[in-house]
């Protein structure tokens, strides 16, 4: 009878522990998520909003592609003579509709004067 009682106690401690455990999972879960969403806002890493320009628009890119994009040190506006995306041999060309190209070294809206590290000269 003692061995019943004790195993019957150990299986509803279990019970509890495991319901806390889990419990305890989802709380931990919903906060994470409530702060990142909230840190994403105060961190440099927020998206641009959509705004007229569509070259700037990056809503659609994801975290790991916008620091693609930064860890290549895409800028607008090249500051390097004769050096810009428009004569980039990974320059993929704006389509007749479009008014912006890309990059074949990442996703999303690239300006025709635009730069980064890995410009590379066209060859003939
Ligand atoms: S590699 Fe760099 S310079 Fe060349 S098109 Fe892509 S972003 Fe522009």
């Amino acid at each position: 009878m003692g061995g019943k009682d004790y195993s019957r106690r150990k299986f509803i401690n279990k019970c509890f522990s495991s319901g806390s455990v889990l419990l305890g999972s989802v709380l931990f879960l919903n906060c994470r998520g409530t702060n990142e969403s909230s840190s994403g806002n105060e961190s440099g890493h927020k998206k641009p909003s959509i705004s007229d320009d569509p070259c700037n628009d990056l809503t659609s890119l994801s975290d790991g592609e916008l620091k693609k994009r930064q860890s290549l040190g895409y800028v607008k506006q090249s500051t390097v003579p004769d050096n810009s995306c428009g004569n980039c041999a990974l320059y993929i060309p704006a389509k007749s509709e479009k008014k912006c190209g890309g990059c074949i070294l990442f996703k999303g809206p690239v300006y025709i004067e635009g730069h980064c590290v890995q410009w590379a000269a066209v060859t003939a």
